[in-house]
């Protein structure tokens, strides 16, 4: 794209104006100061955007001195995303709005009604409204699931990635966070100024024996996966392995092969702390008070690095994958990114 075309300068412009009105609603004499763009342009632009269904302007502004500005938000309905969970024993499809907030959710069994009943819900979650569907987001450990129906374009997030969007969207200062993703499989991503997905740590060694799916030895997949620790105790679920206290001996087992993998990738990426996410992340404190011990007494005595559960629960992983879908269909982080960095560095 050649930015010194007006066309592109203004396109610019406007993902700029959305970005910052993602982060909540705002005045157009603060949009104008934030974003070092003139009163007169931004007006215009807000204009345009309110006619085309962007945005919506709503109450007074009576935070600033003078005479009060309306505050201009996104319209949420402006569009939606849909996002897709292919999960071994399960497939669950969401719908969330222009800022992310899933609105409706549906789960079932994976068995041969699967597709149909995935179908039926996505075609009634299309109904009934005139909000544009931007795409989907797909979360899936394999390509056995028919995804021809999907709302296109289709956008493949890893699962932790996901999960990591929704903690970053919740709360700050999350840089520097190595996120494990505790599920039926692992997965990990490290935050370090964007996400950056680390799909190869769940194929760390973290014990002896043990052969992977991979062609490993002891990796951590084969170690404590949640897949691994049903077998191990016959639990019928992942969520069974949380919450029913018969299992937590063998939850409690998993977690020394994880402070292994975890002391290796905390200092192969230089990670400040760690955050689980992912079903098992619903573990007890006492359970994290063990990790941590486990993961302190491996690193050493210079490397203070805290385990924290993640905020979002399972939730996290539709509320992340809608962000990751939004991030790329709609606001195009990625090139304002882009951009940022060429003007910081001329
Ligand atoms: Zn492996």
């Amino acid at each position: 794209m050649d930015f010194s075309k007006p066309d592109n300068a203004r396109t610019i412009n406007r993902l700029k104006v959305l970005s910052e009105l993602r982060k909540g609603e705002c005045s157009r004499a603060e949009l104008s100061r934030r974003l070092g763009i003139n009163k007169v342009s931004i007006g215009d632009m807000i204009q345009d955007m309110i006619g085309e269904g962007l945005v919506t302007e709503g109450k007074k502004d009576m935070s600033a001195p003078g005479r009060p500005g309306t505050l201009v938000s996104i319209n949420r309905s402006a569009g939606r995303v849909f996002a897709f969970d292919l999960r071994p024993r399960s497939v669950s499809v969401s719908v969330s709005d222009t800022l992310g907030h899933v609105l409706r959710f549906e789960r079932f069994p994976r068995n041969e009604d699967a597709e149909k009943n995935i179908r039926h819900a996505v075609e009634k979650m299309s109904a009934g409204s005139d909000a544009k569907i931007f795409g989907s987001a797909v979360i899936s450990s394999d390509d056995t699931f028919d995804t021809s129906f999907f709302p296109k374009p289709i956008l493949m997030v890893p699962r932790a990635m996901a999960e990591a969007e929704a903690e970053i969207a919740k709360t700050e200062h999350l840089d520097g966070f190595l996120f494990l993703s505790w599920s039926d499989t692992f997965d990990a991503a490290l935050y370090k100024g964007e996400i950056i997905p680390l799909p190869t740590l769940p194929h760390m060694k973290a014990q002896k024996d043990g052969i992977c799916s991979c062609g490993g030895k002891g990796c951590l997949e084969v170690a404590a996966s949640g897949k691994t620790l049903m077998e191990r105790t016959g639990a019928l679920s992942v969520k069974d392995l949380v919450r029913n206290t018969g299992y937590a001996a063998a939850v409690k087992e998993a977690l020394r092969p994880i402070a292994v993998a975890l002391s290796e990738a905390v200092q192969a990426t230089s990670a400040d702390s760690v955050m689980i996410t992912g079903e098992l992340s619903a573990l007890p404190d006492s359970a994290y008070a063990y990790l941590q011990n486990l993961l302190s007494s491996l690193l050493p005595p210079s490397r203070n690095v805290i385990v924290y559960r993640a905020l979002s629960g399972e939730n996290g992983t539709r509320e992340g994958a809608a962000i990751a879908a939004l991030d790329v269909f709609f606001y195009r982080t990625q090139l304002l990114r882009k951009l940022n960095a060429l003007q910081n560095y001329f």
